[in-house]
């Protein structure tokens, strides 16, 4: 099956209750944990790039060839896109569509309002030209994007008013609104702005995006679904999932020194993880 947008999955993950996991793909094997535990849950997934990995990768284009070359080597039927995730200018958005991205993420969260808008607006007319989604962020998140920021950025709350303008000036799919959460593994208890998510989402009638998702109480997450959150971005608990496994291999093997054994035990605990997010986020058997 082809890649498809966001567009339908998020309605309907909004319209019956239930969230669509986010995940970051870094590498072919984390590509193929994600796909397959999708696949064994019939569920719909978004597959997320950053601009490092897209580095890492080596372009725009390796990704969307890996990803396309594995939904038809593994017989993949469930929806999945393809998405930019925080994406921080037009020549990057438009760099992913063009290598045939399905969904960006334009975030420009840290300019001013009126800078914040005028960019997405210009990401919106291309990619909406191009009948592709997008997703943008008001706030700041909290936490570190890449894992290796050593600066903790503070969560800022998104502005309600501000919200609802840049839904109505832009057209967007998608709004992450700040409401607490953080990126990479939490310190201390995170306590989401569930109240002022309600509000957003009644303001505004378009699905909301949690980033941060990794580590957050079970409890809040169903909150957050129950307040109009209908994608839910999930990355440090894949890292941490992954990167345990292989050290506690290496700990126990000091001999071991075949690649592919330890990287396929990671890559089953990335599938582990992933299962049991779309669990809990409600989208098993929604494909
Ligand atoms: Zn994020």
């Amino acid at each position: 099956m082809e890649l498809v947008t966001m567009k339908e999955m998020l309605h309907k993950a909004l319209k019956e209750g239930y969230a669509v996991g986010h995940f970051d793909i870094h590498n072919l094997e984390w590509t193929q944990a994600a796909l397959s535990a999708a696949k064994d849950e019939n569920s719909p997934i978004i597959l997320g790039v950053t601009e490092e990995a897209v580095r890492y990768f080596g372009g725009f284009s390796v990704a969307v060839a890996m990803v396309r070359a594995l939904l038809y080597e593994m017989n993949i039927t469930i929806p999945v896109a393809l998405h930019l995730d925080h994406g921080s200018s037009f020549e990057n958005c438009k760099a992913a569509i063009d290598a045939g991205f399905t969904s960006v993420m334009i975030d420009a969260s840290h300019h001013p309002f009126e800078e914040n808008v005028k960019m997405t607006q210009m990401v919106v007319e291309y990619a909406h030209e191009r009948e592709v989604t997008v997703e943008a962020e008001l706030g700041s998140i909290g936490g570190c994007e890449a894992g290796v920021s050593v600066v903790s950025k503070n969560s800022i709350y998104a502005n309600l008013n501000e919200c609802v303008e840049l839904v109505k000036l832009t057209g967007i799919d998608a709004l992450a609104p700040a409401l607490g959460s953080a990126h990479g593994p939490y310190k201390g208890d995170p306590k989401l702005g569930i109240q002022e998510m309600i509000a957003i989402s009644e303001a505004t009638h378009i699905p909301l995006v949690l980033h941060g998702g990794s580590g957050l109480p079970v409890e809040q997450i169903k909150q957050s679904i129950a307040s109009g959150t209908a994608k839910i971005n999930v990355n440090a608990d894949n890292h941490l999932a992954f990167t345990n496994t292989i050290r506690d291999i290496f700990n126990q093997d000091a001999d071991i020194y075949y690649s592919d054994n330890y990287i396929a035990l990671g890559r089953e605990k990335v599938k582990e993880t992933i299962k049991k997010k779309i669990h809990l986020f409600g989208s098993a058997g929604k494909a």
